[in-house]
Parts: C-alpha cells; structure tokens; sequence
C-alpha cells in the first residue's frame, strides 16, 4: 500500500486529548503511584515500628494495657501483648521492603481494627486500615520486591505459589473496586463534616462540590488534589480528622491511583476508549494501516517507535542486537562499575505493550528506496514509511590500522573488552619481571578528550589509585600512569572554557596527566607517538571521532564528511518523501546553523519528532513546523566527587554537578531494575571503592 492512499482511517478530534491522558494517568499510577506507596508503607511501618519498641522497653505498662485498657478476648494478657508487640515489630520490616506485603498488612490492619473498636475510636486507626487495606488489596506498587517477584510466583516452585497469584488476582479485580468505593465515600464524608460544613460559605460551597465529586468518583483525581491542598490549611489538631500527613497520603493515592473502576470516571473513559482505538487493545483497526519501519532501536529509534504506539500504523523496529544500550554509563562497564546488564535492556520487554509495534532483531544491509523495501539479508520488507536510526561507530580519521591497537568505546563487547585489558594489564604487570615492561603495563593512554575520553582516564586512574590498593604484592597498582591525550588547547572542547579548565584540574587531581595541543601521529602494539614524541604503553584506548553508520549509503543519499545523511529540516532524506534520518546518523542544523551534536539528547527529539511527522501524513494533518532542538544541557563526571555540568542558565562544576550527573543518569535510565541496580552498584562502591565487576572474561587480554 503506498502511504498516500494508506489514510483510511482518522482518529476522532478528542483522540489527542484521550491519548495524553490516558498516558498522564499510566505515569501518575506507574511511576509517582509506584514512589507513594513506598512512602505510604515507610509512614505505616514506622508508627508500628516505634509503637512496638516503646511497647518492649516498658513491658510492664505493655501487660497492663493488655490487661485493663483492650484486653483481647480469649487470650491471656501476657501472651496477647507478646503477639501484639510482635505484630508491631515484625511486620512493619516487610513492609519496608515491600515482600509478603499483603501478608505483612493483614496482621496490621486486624490490630488497627482491633484498637478501633475496643479501645479508642480515631480517624487515625481508620486511615490506616484503608490505607493498610490498599497495600492488601492493590499490592505493594512498583518499588517492592513483590513487584518483581510476582509475575514468577505462579510458575515458581514456592509452596502455594499459584494460588497466591489467583487470590491476589481475585482480591483486586472483585474486592478493591468496593473497597475504594467505600473509602471514597467514607474519606469524603469525614471532610465534608469535619472540616467544610462549619467553615464559611465559599469554603463549605468548594468543600461541597469536591466531597461529592469524591465520592462520586468524577474528576477524581482533580479533585482529590484540590482536596490536599485545601487540607494543608485545616488545623492540624483536630482529632475528628486525623493525621495530617495520613490524609495527605489518603488523597494523593487518589489523585495517582485514581478512583477505582466502581466510579463515573471510570464509565466514563470506557466511553472515550471508543473514540480511541489504540487503547481498546482491539488489533483489527490496524488492518491496512500505513507500515512505517524504524532500524536501529537507539535512542532515537525508541523514542519515534514509542511516540508512534497511537498511531494507525503497523510500526516495525529492527535492530541488530536485542537490547537498547544506555552508551553514557558504558564507561563504567569498562571500568569495572557496573555490569553490562545494567545499562541494557531488552527491546521487546520496552516495548511489550506497545500493540502496533513489531520488534524485530536482524541486520539491515541495504534498502532499495524505489521499491520500498529495507533489506535484512536476503529478506525483503517492504515499508510506507523508513526511519533510518542506526547511530554511529568509531572512526579513526582513515587510519583504521590503529584500531587494533586502540579499540573504542561504543558496544558492550567493546566495553567488556576494555575492562578485561585494562585489568589484565594489571595482572601482567604483577606477574612480569622485567621493570621497562612493567612499566609499559601500567602506562593507559587514552586519545581524544571529550566526555568519553575524560569519565574513562578519571575512572581508570581511580581504580588504579583506590579500586586495587592492597591487592597487588609485586606492582603499585596506584603508581599506574592515565595520561589523557587532546589534539586541541582544551579538553571538553564542547564546554565553556571555564568548565574545561575545571575538568582539567580535576582530573589533575586524580593523577591523570593531561597533554594538549598533542596530536597522535602514530599506535601500534607498544604505545603512541605523539609529534616527536613516543609513549610506551600497553593500553591505548580510542575515545576520539566518530563515523555515521553506512546507512547513508544504503541509499545513496547526500552524506558530510562524517558519512552522516544531510536531512531537511523535516529531518527528510532531500528528493524523498517517505524516508527519514535521525540521531547520529543524521546531519540536522541546529537554530544557529551549526549542525547538532551527536547526543542522545538530540537522538530522543529527533525521534519524538519524526513520529510527529509521519502521524500527521498518515492522518492527513498539518504537520508539524522544522525541528527544533531543546538544549537543557551537557554533562560529563570526573571521578567520585567531582563532573562538570553546563546546564544553559548555570554552569556547575566540583560535587554539586557530581549529584545532580548521576540523579540525572539515573533518572534517564530507561528501566526501573536498571534504576536500581545502578544506584546500588555506586552505593557500593562509592562506599567501598570496591568494583564488583572485575571480571576478566573471553579472549579480552590483549597484554600478552
Ligand atoms: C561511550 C559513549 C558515551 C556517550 N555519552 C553520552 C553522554 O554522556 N550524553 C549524551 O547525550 N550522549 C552520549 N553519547 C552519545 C549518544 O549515546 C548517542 O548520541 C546516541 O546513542 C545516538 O542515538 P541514536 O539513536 O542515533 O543511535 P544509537 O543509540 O547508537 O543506536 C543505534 C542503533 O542502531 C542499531 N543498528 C546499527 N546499525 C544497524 C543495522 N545495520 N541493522 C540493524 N540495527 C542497526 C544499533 O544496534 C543500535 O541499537 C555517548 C556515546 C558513547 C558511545
């Protein structure tokens, strides 16, 4: 089908506006959703917590209460005060860390109701059996260990484990949507006459209409967000309405969770689905849709493939590997900080809910633009519309020979590779008895000084100085020379020139010896020459130019001496109307005619953009103005404690621009596992200077 006879299909006016909420809901419930049960479980475990420790240390006034003030029928107040403390102590732990969560909340929820109605009546206990009641019904959210083990539970070999997985399952289909009824209408009624009635008029008028949109379940999540800004001006110490804090968390669930399918919100976005039929989860609407196909599932490849998942289209992504690849922290692979698998993630798992998209893993070898098709080997597969995302590799200025004597950064193999030469340089030098060659061992040069070449010397010379002290007999692993090498006045020559120069004093600090001006000449197995000048040493590494990926030549377009595609301001291939460039692979001038650097930044917009192009040809709409790239910034860290941060309106420089690199790593990773084990791998090690990834595997060494 050719793309212009292909738009049988236009989306409703009200499509856009459905689509962005329902992506607005799908965050607020996954991702803020996920961080407020976490505190919700933190705030419950630590009344608990704290109430069973003062139990413990004043056992005798613990019996007492057992005793005369809520006495449990059946028990003896010894033995009830034994469970009760034990409740208290025990389970808030497993809350903590979200496993057995349901389990856990069960005993708790049975104590609040316990205190409620035999001891004292407080909206306090009453916001903790529905907020309890949540976590048993809900489950834990995303940040738990439950979370994770969960999908595994039904066919693991855990005792019960399926049919834990069916009561869970039945618990939140048939229990929570009258469960969040009842609170719904419980948490609105309280405010309502607690804290409105009395009130003065505009008060308890706004007070009326959000109590009853509450407990309606309309414009929920609006109003319940109204509701806990409103009840930050409630006084704090009437008993009637319970625990600031507690209610907060009560109305931000339902401004995150939302109000549950037992509410005219609900009924209502059943009806909108209809006018939207990329969340109907219905594929046949997809039948003759336009075929857009991405290669390279990069960071621009994602972006357009994800931005397009409500689009009438049958999107395919082919990539050669099957992961995406995180290239800003594969640094740290090489340097022994992370593990490969932190930093990729499966393309197929990105995109497993994604209906219109088919994930393919092949090697794109050619196109053949007349007739349509993209050539994977000997397969043929015809397209509509043709991303082409394949990024960059290494170049070596057109002295490729260096290659094998410096290897580059851009793959995990390569980054698994480095690690075992940088490592095993080590581990020769220890085992070598000739002083010139040892020395030779524990010489690393890296040529090109850009963020890659300046995050990798500040790494190797921390690992050489703190990462290995104490574990060599023979060498002095710290005595190890990291020499930088740039062919211009300044390292970072993309940063302001104040922050290179912070760049270059911190890395002086490090021990890494920086050399400008310095241009190689020549690499070979023993170590650079540099002008005149000759540098002995075992492991150079690459971290200088790159070259665009062939695709430009799959089509023969017009390509700068990088090899990237020159792309219109549509981001078009010039003379075509179907086939498009984004990322590195792609020449874009920026406002200022200059062209974007190559930066996964740019990659992610570009690829924002062209799904925004293509959707508007398919559905027949104006398309969107030239592409325009949003600078928030640039980065690069020097070790530990010190990164170098240009963000526009401030520049930073020293442990402040450290944080805010790694919060912002962190954040753009793209999964929450990878999330995790990142953050937990440089708690490790920032603590402990250890490197748990040392491992020396393959064929890696080259040292020998
Ligand atoms: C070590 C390193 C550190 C970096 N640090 C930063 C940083 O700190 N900040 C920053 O903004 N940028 C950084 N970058 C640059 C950034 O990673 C790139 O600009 C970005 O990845 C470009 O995205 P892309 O989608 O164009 O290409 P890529 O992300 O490279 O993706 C290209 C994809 O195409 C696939 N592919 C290639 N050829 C084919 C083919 N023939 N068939 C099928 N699939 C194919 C590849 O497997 C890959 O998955 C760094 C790059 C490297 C290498």
């Amino acid at each position: 089908m050719s793309a212009a006879t292909a738009s049988s299909y236009l989306p409703s006016r009200l499509a856009p506006s459905i689509e962005a909420w329902s992506g607005l809901t799908t965050f607020l419930e996954k991702g803020a959703g996920a961080a407020l049960d976490l505190a919700i479980r933190l705030w419950l475990a630590q009344i608990f917590f704290v109430s069973g420790m003062l139990k413990t240390v004043n056992w005798d006034v613990t019996v007492f209460l057992y005793t005369n003030e809520h006495p449990v029928p059946g028990l003896d107040p010894a033995t009830a005060a034994l469970i009760g403390t034990g409740i208290e102590l025990l389970c808030p732990v497993f809350l903590v860390f979200g496993i057995a969560t349901r389990f856990a909340a069960i005993p708790m929820l049975l104590t609040a109701a316990f205190l409620q109605f035999t001891y004292k009546e407080l909206a306090d206990h009453l916001f903790w059996m529905a907020l309890l009641g949540f976590l048993i019904l809900r489950g834990p959210g995303a940040l738990s260990l439950d979370y994770f083990i969960a999908p595994h539970l039904e066919r693991s070999a855990i005792p019960f484990g399926h049919s834990l997985c069916r009561i869970a399952a039945f618990l939140a289909r048939f229990l929570l949507p009258p469960f969040t009824l009842a609170v719904r209408i419980w948490l609105a009624w309280l405010l309502w006459s607690v804290a409105f009635r009395a009130g003065p008029a505009a008060w308890q008028a706004a007070g009326f209409v959000l109590c009853v949109l509450l407990a309606l379940g309309l414009a929920t999540r609006p109003a319940a967000l109204v509701l806990a800004g409103m009840s930050m001006f409630m006084p704090a110490d009437i008993v009637h309405l319970g625990d600031p804090m507690l209610r907060f968390f009560m109305l931000a669930s339902f401004v995150l969770h939302g109000a549950g399918t037992l509410s005219f919100d609900a009924l209502l976005f059943l009806k909108a689905r209809h006018l939207c039929p990329s969340l109907t989860g219905d594929l046949r609407w997809l039948e003759g849709a336009p075929r857009v196909v991405i290669v390279g599932a990069g960071f621009g490849g994602i972006a357009a493939a994800y931005k397009l998942r409500h689009a009438w289209a049958n999107v395919t992504l082919i990539d050669q590997r099957n992961y995406h690849l995180f290239q800003p922290l594969l640094y740290q692979v090489a340097t022994a900080t992370l593990s490969p698998a932190d930093i990729a993630v499966p393309i197929r798992a990105m995109l497993r809910g994604q209906q219109n998209c088919r994930v393919l893993m092949g090697q794109v070898t050619g196109a053949a633009p007349e007739q349509r098709e993209v050539l994977v080997g000997n397969t043929r597969l015809p397209y509509d519309y043709l991303v082409l995302a394949t990024g960059a590799r290494h170049s070596y200025f057109g002295k490729d020979a260096w290659e094998a004597f410096a290897p580059g950064l851009k793959k995990v193999e390569d980054a698994t590779a480095m690690r075992g030469r940088i490592l095993a340089a080590f581990e020769k030098a220890e085992a070598c008895d000739d002083g010139e060659e040892r020395r030779r061992l524990l010489t690393f040069v890296l040529v090109g000084a850009g963020p890659t070449g300046v995050e990798l010397a500040g790494a190797i010379a921390e690992l050489a100085r703190q990462g290995l002290r104490e574990e060599f007999r023979t060498i002095d692993p710290s005595a190890a020379r990291v020499i930088l090498v740039q062919s211009g006045p300044l390292i970072l020559p993309a940063f302001p020139n104040a922050l290179s120069l912070a760049a270059m004093r911190s890395l002086t600090d490090l021990g890494v010896e920086v050399l400008t001006q310095a241009r190689v000449v020549g690499i070979d197995a023993d170590g650079v020459q540099i002008g005149d000048k000759r540098i002995e040493a075992r492991t150079v590494l690459w971290t200088a130019g790159v070259m665009a990926s062939p695709a430009g030549k799959w089509i023969e377009a017009e390509r700068d001496n990088a090899g990237r595609i020159i792309v219109g301001p549509d981001l078009a291939v010039p003379g075509t109307t179907d086939i498009f460039a984004i990322g590195d692979t792609a020449a874009c001038k920026g406002e200022d005619g200059k062209l974007l650097p190559g930066l996964a930044a740019v990659a992610k917009q570009q690829g924002a953009y062209i799904a925004k192009q293509i959707r508007a040809r398919i559905e027949r709409r104006r398309p969107p103005g030239p592409f325009r790239y949003h600078n928030y910034g640039s980065m690069a860290t020097i070790g530990r404690k010190a990164a170098v941060a240009d963000l526009q309106f401030v520049r930073l420089s020293g442990s402040l621009a450290w944080w805010l690199w790694g919060l912002v790593h962190v954040a753009l990773l793209v999964d929450l596992r990878s999330r995790i084990a990142v953050v937990f791998d440089w708690f490790w090690s920032y603590l402990t200077y250890n490197r748990s990834m040392r491992l020396i595997t393959g064929g890696e060494s080259r040292a020998d």
